[in-house]
């Protein structure tokens, strides 16, 4: 028990690495100001106390998506999150990511994905000028405000779970970004179809977490999920070319 004062908080840490090789809680009393943040609090600590602690952070503004975390077990940005005064918060690594010390994951294997997702080919009509009615692009403009923190990615359980058999839905939702671009007329039924995308059970905690408000379940998954069941599916092929949609 670490008794904080009225103007403190607690900030409970994990720390691995430097030869531990469990990680642990390590606590951190700092002064506590109005409007501090998380990620001001880790600075305090990085500054003041421990210069060692290991820690993502570049905008500090919610802008860059580098100082993603779990407080109190909730994937957040913490440039983003208020420190509560007098409070006591435990500040961890996105689970679902390995740890390489601290704070900071390893998110190579989420570029290596990123990688595997087929670019954008535009439509060969002879037309260089592109008109596009603003309807038309709503969606794909909501999904470009990604910021590619991969709090989506830690949060979804199905990720925690089965690791490497689902892209997971910041992948999902780059799919749908590229898919329906009204200019676009790129392939990417294979990704699709190895994406792992039967395995989302549609639980919307992905969509409830992301800092930008991105409805990466209702217009990003459930339209990729309807276009991957009527490629495998004939019946629903034949359908979608009778009725036009
Ligand atoms: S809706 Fe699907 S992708 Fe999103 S968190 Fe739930 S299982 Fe994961
Ligand atoms: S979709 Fe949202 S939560 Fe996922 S990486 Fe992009 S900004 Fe972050």
């Amino acid at each position: 028990m670490v008794d904080v004062g009225e103007e403190e908080v607690l900030l409970r840490v994990h720390r691995s690495g430097s030869g531990w090789k469990l990680g642990r809680l390590v606590p951190y009393r700092v002064p506590w100001r109005e409007g501090m943040t998380v990620l001001d609090g880790l600075v305090h600590v990085q500054e003041n106390q421990e210069p060692g602690l290991a820690f993502r952070r570049n905008c500090g503004a919610g802008r860059c998506g580098s100082c993603g975390a779990e407080v109190d077990g909730r994937p957040v940005l913490t440039c983003s999150t208020r420190l509560p005064r007098g409070g006591d918060v435990t500040v961890e690594p996105m689970r679902t990511f390995p740890v390489i010390r601290d704070l900071v994951v390893d998110l190579s294997g989420q570029w290596v994905t990123a990688g595997r997702v087929p670019l954008f080919e535009a439509v060969d009509d002879g037309d260089d000028f592109w008109r596009i009615p603003r309807e038309d692009v709503s969606d794909v403009a909501e999904f470009r405000r990604c910021i590619e923190c991969f709090l989506c990615q830690d949060v979804c359980h199905v990720l925690r779970e089965h690791g490497q058999d689902f892209v997971g839905p910041r992948f999902v939702t780059l799919l749908a970004s590229l898919d329906m671009h009204p200019r676009d007329a790129g392939d990417r039924s294979g990704f699709s179809a190895e994406s792992g995308l039967e395995l989302c059970n549609v639980t919307r905690c992905c969509q409830e977490t992301c800092p930008e408000e991105i409805r990466i379940t209702d217009e990003a998954i459930i339209p990729e999920k309807e276009r991957l069941i009527s490629r495998k599916d004939p019946v629903a092929r034949l359908l979608k070319r009778v009725l036009g949609r």
